[in-house]
């Protein structure tokens, strides 16, 4: 199957008579015949739903199919993008060991590794993106477990080297763990490109609409566990009768001890309804992101035309640093999100942002609706404006996320909103 034909008929697959759409299995717990055959799943002996904590039919059909688009053997949801971070990296790293992350990542997950994870005794380096593999190999150290990335990051619109990561990482016997939101399996899978874990925030273009926050890992099966480093793999699980993970789930292994480990303990597992709605979104995805990338190039190529313009980030655009990254790994298109600069400073961008009658101004990304944020005015608001140039982002910096409506309509708001700067 093609990968539009995976968005319909992977995962839930009904059977003579069964309903066409995914039934939502909204049930906490499953009835077994007697106490053995629950005394089996608890051994992790046999397979089967428990608790619905851990999983559930209508949830697992999502995964099956997730796992599918992005050539993974096995998904797990969560109830957010940020609970599929923390979950992606606790299933590796514990107390004492050490991330190599780029610097170039959603800004809420440098939270979580800069400051939430540094709390429970795990460290991380940034780095930077484009620097060369003797300098990223600076920052590795005896205790580094894991490298991260982002396909296309936010607000630069970076593209994301993956292969060159994915041979870094390798080199230290660790795995990379890249964050696909923006780009969707549909214009990128990282695990072709070398890429072990893949994670998504769902709650962008996978479910599409802004009805639903979650998010999914996804594990590629190639990476080897047994390689020394990872001894929470290989040793005796004493929550589990002493089961050894990697003797008893081959390479299905990743997922499985995330689930029934640290899903078990955190509970940050979604809801039936949550993954039919999802299951909706991943449904048209293919045809959304098509659209999507078409409207955001023609914003693109206005906005670079405009005389109020500084800069265009887009990496369509001619001479935008990424065109070659672009073409290797998102040959389709690059999503829907731009950035660019307004000339003048904080309040010029303001008045754009307030001019507009159609596009809403939102903190959410990656929606149907034409949306914009002002970095310095939001999710930067307490940055002075030097402090905001050196976190790459100018005071005119604007970022649009671009959607399905009529391309003529989104880009006569945009003109008559840069009139009125
Ligand atoms: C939104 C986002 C997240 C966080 O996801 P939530 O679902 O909001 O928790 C992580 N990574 C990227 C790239 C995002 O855009």
């Amino acid at each position: 199957m093609k990968i539009e034909t995976k968005c319909l008929h992977e995962g839930y697959k009904p059977q003579n008579g069964d309903p066409v759409a995914l039934p939502i299995y909204q049930s906490i717990t499953y009835r077994y015949d007697n106490a053995d055959e629950i005394g089996k799943l608890f051994d992790l002996t046999s397979s089967g739903h428990m608790y619905s904590r851990i999983s559930n039919p209508t949830v697992a059909a999502v995964e099956e199919k997730i796992a599918a688009l992005e050539g993974g053997v096995a998904a797990l949801c969560t109830t957010s993008g940020q609970a599929a971070a923390l979950i992606s990296i606790l299933n590796i790293l514990s107390a004492g060991d050490h991330i190599v992350s780029v610097s170039t990542i959603y800004g809420g997950t440098i939270n979580l590794f800069a400051v939430t994870l540094k709390k429970f005794g795990i460290e991380c380096t940034f780095v930077d993106a484009e620097a060369s593999e003797e300098e990223i190999q600076k920052a590795f150290k005896e205790n580094t477990k894991v490298v991260f990335g982002e396909t296309i990051a936010n607000p630069a619109i970076a593209i994301f080297d993956i292969e060159k990561f994915a041979n870094i990482a390798h080199k230290n016997n660790v795995p990379l763990i890249i964050d696909n939101t923006f780009a969707t399996p549909i214009l990128c899978r990282p695990i072709e490109f070398g890429a072990d874990i893949v994670i998504h925030s769902t709650s962008k273009y996978m479910d599409g609409h802004a009805v639903q926050i979650g998010g999914v890992i996804v594990d590629s099966g190639k990476f080897d566990w047994t390689n020394g480093k990872f001894p929470e793999f290989t040793e005796p699980d004493a929550s589990y009768h002493g089961i050894v993970y990697t003797e008893k789930f081959g390479n299905a292994v990743y997922i499985t001890k995330a689930r029934v480990q640290l899903m078990r303990d955190i509970g940050a597992y979604p809801s039936a309804n949550a993954a039919f709605l999802l299951n909706l979104g991943l449904e048209s995805l293919p045809v959304r992101i098509e659209k999507h990338c078409r409207n955001a190039e023609a914003v693109a190529e206005f906005l670079n035309s405009n005389g109020k313009v500084e800069f265009v980030n887009y990496p369509t655009i001619k001479c935008n640093k990424y065109n070659d990254l672009a073409k290797k790994y998102l040959p389709n298109g690059c999503s829907g999100v731009i950035s660019f600069s307004i000339k003048g400073d904080r309040d010029d961008a303001i008045r754009f942002m307030n001019s507009l009658k159609l596009i809403e101004n939102v903190v959410h990304v990656a929606d149907i609706r034409t949306s914009v944020l002002h970095p310095a005015s939001s999710t930067h608001r307490q940055l002075t404006d030097e402090q905001l140039v050196a976190a790459g982002i100018t005071p005119g910096l604007i970022r649009i996320s671009v959607g399905l409506e009529n391309i003529d309509d989104i880009i006569e708001d945009i003109k008559q909103a840069l009139e009125q700067v």
